[in-house]
Parts: structure tokens; sequence; C-alpha cells
């Protein structure tokens, strides 16, 4: 089998030691540039399987490579794991809206990331992009867009057309996570002025409907909502 490859975007030399040794170990080919600007030439000429991208970067930022590497066509496919410091929300915010798949807050700890890395890996391979009207079976829950009909452990719970199609989209990738932005734009409501306070108000109504199983439904403070991943 061949290693996967990582290409890490570090401009602190300490940081991208560490992540390279734990990936490395883990049996990936790791890739590093120090600025944006060398990893964009890097992915000019080999194409990683995934880019750790620390969003304060000197020259370009991390904000700007991201948009620059999902504009572009011959790049946009590979996954973008940002690293921020803490408080960074809205920058975490911002790249998510860019197109990058996830991120981590530094400090983290070499298994977090690693971890974090294989289930971006794993999610990008193994999820062929469902088409909107295939059934969603997850934890105890089926979801039929056909039908609009959600149903847990076989019970169907009684859904608006809003909430309905809120869950359809936050279940169809589980474990990705989605700013109420990116939400708003998705479910687009008919029976309901849709905003992005809205989305509060609706995961508030869709997890009391949903009882128990609306724990699948994770608030990601400052940032968004998630469905729990298997
Ligand atoms: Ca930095």
């Amino acid at each position: 089998m061949t290693k996967s490859s990582i290409l890490i975007i570090e401009d602190e030399e300490d940081i991208r030691e560490l992540v390279k040794y734990n990936l490395q170990r883990e049996n990936f080919a790791v890739l590093e540039a120090g600025t944006g600007e060398a990893g964009l030439k890097m992915v000019e000429r080999t194409t990683p399987d995934l880019i750790l991208l620390d969003l304060m970067l000197p020259g370009k930022d991390g904000l700007e490579i991201c948009r620059i590497l999902k504009r572009d066509e011959r790049t946009r496919h590979i996954p973008v794991v940002m690293m921020t410091a803490r408080g960074e929300e809205s920058d975490i915010v911002t790249g998510l809206e860019l197109g990058a798949e996830d991120y981590i807050v530094k400090p983290f700890s070499p298994k977090v990331l690693t971890a974090r890395v294989k289930a971006v890996l794993r999610r990008n391979a193994s999820a062929p992009e469902l088409a909107p009207e295939d059934v969603i079976k997850i934890h105890d829950m089926v979801i039929h867009p056909g039908r609009h009909e959600v149903r847990v452990k076989d019970k169907p719970v009684d859904l608006t057309a809003t909430e309905f199609r809120l869950l359809h989209f936050l279940a169809r990738r589980p474990g990705w996570v989605f700013t109420r932005y990116q939400i708003v734009d998705a479910v687009h409501g008919e029976d309901y002025p849709v905003t992005e306070r809205s989305v509060d108000v609706q995961i508030v109504g869709l997890r009391r409907k949903l009882k128990r199983a609306g724990n699948y439904i994770e608030t990601v403070r400052s940032v968004g909502y998630r469905f729990r991943d298997k």
C-alpha cells in the first residue's frame, strides 16, 4: 500500500518538526513548507493527500492560501485541515466557508492531530457523495428523503420541512462541521425564513423532537454544527 502524503504548511519550525515526527511514525509521507507561497509551489509539482495549513503565516496567510487552493480546479479536492490558535473562531468559520474540511486548535496533542488527519482521509475516501434521494442509515436513525420521513429506532419523528432539510443536510456528511452560513445556504426554508440566527432555533426544535437522538447533532462552539460520526 502506498503511503498517504501530508503537506504541512507551518512557519514555526518546532511545530512543523513535531507534527512531521508524529505523522511519519504513523507511516505518512510528509512534505513541509515554511510559508504559504512555498506550499503552493510544492502543490504545483505534487498532489498531497491532505494539507495541514497553519493560519498565521508570514506573507500570504493561511486563509488566503486556502482560498487559492479551493479556487483552483487542480487542487480544490485536496482536503485542508487548518491549524489555528485558540480564539480564532472567526477565522475557522471563514476557512470552513472557503472550503477547508476541518480544523484543529493549538496547542494540540500529536495523538489528536493524527486521529484528526486519519478521520478526514477516511471520510474523504469512504464517503462518496450521496445522491439527494439516497436513504441515510446512521446510528439508530433512518432518513428517507423521498418520503420526507425520519425514523428513530423505527419510530417516525414528525418534523417540519425545514427541520427535515436541516437534519438531512447534516446527516449526509457525518463528522463534518458546518457553519451557520453554510447551513442557511443549503437549507432554504419555505415555511420559515432561515437566517443564521434561526438556525440555532431550528436546531433546538429539532433536538427536542428527536429526543435522545437529538444528541447526534453536536454544537461546535463558536463555529457551527455537526452530525456525530459513527
Ligand atoms: Ca504560524
